[in-house]
């Protein structure tokens, strides 16, 4: 954390520095990103991501958002067609306020972005993925959660982030998937997010293959807290590449 000098914040364990939370899917041709953070561009070149096709965009909040502008070259790399971004009204919204500049079916010039934005549907059905969504509670407002699954293997990942509770509807979409990926903010309750104890809870519920927690504050040090979950739930850390 910015001016903190706890021991977790001064660690050696690089699991303990934390980008924001974004995450990336590839699922069969297609390259998905899900959410923008800050740090989007340096893990976009550190992982050799080759394109972005789709976007899906779960809140407006600035640690979600802010790296979209780095999109402009895989914009550029589709000949300046507008990349889809699914979300919410809100997400929208915060979307036309920061990069007013790129909602148009081409870029201003050459080289800027380019967005499309859309409504996200209960059910997306793409060439290659079922995507499902459900609002989740994230204090003030509402934001996306997410299953996808991969059609030609059938494998699913949720991804609910920034909820503070994972509700009855959100709980059967994901039941029993391969991958869940859970809002597990800090010890403390908090009004937006989930704590480690309610992710974990809400893993029991789920009964993913594997869980991982994400979003976590500096309370954490990823070695000792990661000893005191149970089995089949773990936190995730930065550049975690999974294949399901
Ligand atoms: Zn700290
Ligand atoms: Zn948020
Ligand atoms: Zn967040």
């Amino acid at each position: 954390m910015v001016g903190c000098s706890c021991p977790v914040c001064l660690s050696d364990d690089p699991r303990n520095t934390r980008f924001r939370t974004h995450i990336h899917l590839e699922i069969g041709d297609l390259n998905i990103q899900v959410d923008a953070a800050p740090e989007f561009r340096i893990q976009a070149v550190r992982h050799s991501i080759p394109k972005v096709d789709l976007i899906f965009l779960t809140h407006g909040h600035a640690d979600h958002i802010l790296g979209m502008d780095d999109m402009r070259r895989y914009c550029d790399m589709r000949n300046g067609g507008a990349i889809p971004i699914y979300t919410t009204e809100e997400g929208e919204e915060r979307m036309r306020a920061i990069f007013g500049y790129a909602i148009r079916d081409k870029p201003v010039v050459r080289g800027y972005p380019a967005f499309s934005l859309k409504q996200m549907p209960e059910e997306l059905d793409l060439d290659e993925a079922y995507v499902c969504s459900t609002m989740q509670n994230h204090g003030n407002f509402e934001t996306l959660g997410l299953v996808f699954e991969e059609k030609r293997t059938g494998a699913q990942i949720a991804y609910y982030t920034d909820c503070a509770s994972v509700s009855e509807e959100a709980e059967a979409l994901a039941k029993g998937v391969d991958v869940a990926i859970l809002d597990g903010l800090r010890y403390n309750s908090h009004p937006s997010h989930m704590t480690i104890d309610e992710a974990v809870e809400a893993a029991g519920r789920i009964g993913a293959r594997q869980t991982y927690l994400v979003h976590m504050t500096h309370d954490i040090d990823h070695a000792s807290a990661e000893k005191a979950l149970p089995d089949g739930v773990r936190f995730a850390y930065d550049n975690l590449v999974l294949e399901v």
